[in-house]
């Protein structure tokens, strides 16, 4: 395979990444955080593009082929509810078991599970997952699977790593690529007082891309 791919161009060339260009008449992302970003990566256009999927899965794993040849897992496991399918071509290509962990809210708070998968004392777990940004998902099944006695890898994948940090815990984060987005909460979103309007973006996606403004 031929080596560089600048994926943060090619995401964005596809349309499943998207960037604020700083033309304040075009929308901002609202996120379900309720925070305002400059970035919104849309992974439905990614899953709903088999093909692609299969081969960004493929460079995930030539990145980290010298590890999993050290350490070849025993499973594959995505803390993303909607995203198994990322999940499960990882396993396919890697020749591993897949399972996910999920969320559950109860009353008084939401709490991440591992419900539907047998994972077993000592078994090998690469966790994965399609964004770090936050660490509350994936740092919640790292410590379901360490309590469950299974060995968890001393790295992490994951497409985009939105944080600073090259460590998560004292797992390495191999990502695709890396970037630093910018956020705010609503009374402060620089882009908000310069009268660009927060939307969210999977209901309002041809208006986050150049399709309605040619
Ligand atoms: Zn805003």
């Amino acid at each position: 395979m031929d080596k560089k791919i600048n994926w943060w161009d090619k995401l964005k060339e596809m349309w499943i990444l998207w960037q604020f260009d700083w033309d304040y008449t075009k929308p901002h992302a609202l996120w379900t955080s309720w925070m305002h970003w400059d970035t919104f990566n849309n992974w439905s256009k990614l899953v709903e593009n088999p093909r692609l999927l299969s081969e960004i899965v493929s460079w995930i794993i030539v990145d980290l082929e010298p590890l999993i040849k050290k350490e070849k897992p025993d499973w594959i496991i995505w803390p993303a509810f909607w995203a198994i399918t990322l999940g499960h071509e990882l396993a396919r290509q890697l020749g591993t078991k897949f399972a996910f962990t999920e969320p559950v809210q109860t009353p008084e708070w939401k709490m991440q599970v591992l419900k539907r998968f047998d994972i077993k004392k000592w078994d090998r777990v690469l966790v994965v997952e399609d964004a770090i940004s936050t660490w509350w998902s994936i740092v919640k099944t790292i410590a379901i699977l360490e309590g469950l006695w299974a060995e968890v890898l001393p790295f992490v994948a994951t497409i985009v790593n939105w944080s600073w940090n090259e460590y998560l815990w004292t797992k390495k984060i191999f990502s695709l690529y890396s970037w630093i987005p910018k956020k705010w909460e609503q009374d402060d979103c620089e882009l908000c007082k310069k009268w660009s309007i927060a939307l969210r973006p999977k209901a309002n996606w041809d208006k986050f891309t150049y399709k309605n403004n040619i």
